[in-house]
């Protein structure tokens, strides 16, 4: 029995989180407001009755972050304090929707940073209390999750889900009845923190993704070989701190005007090395469970090489891929408005006591 066969058994779990209530009443779909704050971006997002998106609004802190190389919490805290009222307000007015339209409130709820998440719950609460409109609290990972069927609302299910990020790499099956199963995830780093941290020794910008993708397209991803880790056989686990380690030491083996001048080629080969894992992790899941379908979500799925690799393999192999479009793929309210209204629809919603969850468990997305 695969690794992967053996976890599954172990942890399945549906979407949805503990702290909203039972089911409790129907809803009747409306315009509805979305709301993120967990990180680094403050978004809100309207979807109209039909759950199709009318607006989206992104308001990115990485101005704020970039001379300190990462997040600084408190800053993204107060950002969001100063920030949340203009871009939902600004979100109602691109939709062309009044507050009194709206019929309800979805937020994210956790996992993220305390006091970035506490400003959007407190946010969702007072409208929610304000409106009178119905609330519930969202799983940022649900979120990336959902962010899938945005674009493509058919989009075939059962299918493998790999969710890519900052905070995570999880690769999931998703069953018939929206059921998720955990196959395998990051035994250290998360991809897109492989990514971060490789970008700080290599001296870019923050955030490291973009930045390396972009030093990349000008470098050669053989030059340089970077280890692949696909630790035990079948395993659908990811592990990326090695490959820093390697960067590492590779850097520390030259001098400054030989890493400025291989920059490039350090950047592609140590993308290339994340990327390929990433891409046959995610093949291999989709090959073991029998499924014809592979949808890869969050930050690091923006990323050029990995969509190129992705859609060269689903075209070779007859998958069918979904790869959000790009503003769909890092942190966005779009994708929480959409796992909220599920949420609705299934009669959950969240009591005006609901509290942030920083922490809010992977094993928190079951009904
Ligand atoms: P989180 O949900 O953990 O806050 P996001 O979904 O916002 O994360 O994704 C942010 C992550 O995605 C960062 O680690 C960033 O470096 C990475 N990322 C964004 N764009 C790219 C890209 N083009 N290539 C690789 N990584 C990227
Ligand atoms: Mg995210």
């Amino acid at each position: 029995m695969p690794i992967g066969v053996r976890r599954s058994l172990e942890t399945s779990y549906k979407f949805m989180i503990g702290s909203n209530s039972e089911p409790t009443a129907v809803w009747t779909p409306g315009p509805l407001l979305g709301l993120e704050t967990s990180c680094d971006e403050t978004s809100a997002a309207v979807l109209n009755a039909d759950g199709a998106v009318v607006s989206n609004v992104i308001s990115s802190q990485h101005a704020v972050h970039q001379p300190f190389g990462g997040v600084v919490p408190e800053l993204s805290s107060r950002t969001h304090i100063e920030t949340i009222e203009g871009v939902a307000s600004q979100a109602m007015r691109e939709a062309g929707v009044q507050w009194s339209d709206l019929t309800g409130l979805a937020v994210t709820q956790g996992p993220g940073l305390a006091g970035s998440l506490i400003v959007g719950v407190n946010y969702a609460k007072a409208l929610s209390y304000a409106l009178n409109v119905p609330m519930v609290g969202v799983s940022h990972l649900e979120g990336h999750i959902s962010s899938a069927w945005l674009q493509e609302p058919t989009f075939p299910v059962p299918c493998v889900v790999l969710v890519v990020s900052g905070g995570h790499s999880h690769l999931y099956l998703m069953q018939l009845d929206g059921g998720c199963t955990l196959l395998g995830c990051t035994r250290d780093d998360a991809a897109g923190e492989a990514f971060d941290k490789g970008a700080q020794m290599l001296g870019l910008e923050y955030p490291g993704g973009p930045a390396i993708d972009r030093l990349a397209q000008s470098g050669s991803a053989t030059a340089i070989l970077f280890p692949r880790s696909y630790l035990r056989k079948e395993s659908l686990d990811f592990s990326f701190s090695g490959l820093k380690t390697a960067l590492l030491y590779k850097l520390q083996q030259m001098d400054q005007s030989q890493r400025d001048a291989q920059a490039p080629d350090l950047a592609a080969g140590y993308q290339e090395a994340i990327v390929t894992v990433l891409v046959d992790k995610a093949f291999a899941a989709v090959k073991a469970y029998g499924v014809a379908a592979l949808a890869v979500v969050g930050g690091v799925s923006a990323n050029t090489r990995l969509r190129s690799l992705l859609q060269r393999r689903a075209s070779t192999s007859g998958i069918r891929l979904s790869l959000p479009p790009l503003s769909y793929c890092t942190d966005n309210a779009a994708m929480i408005a959409a796992a909220g209204r599920q949420a609705l629809l299934r009669g959950k919603r969240a009591a005006l006591d609901m509290e942030a969850n920083a922490c809010l468990a992977v094993h928190a997305l079951t009904t």
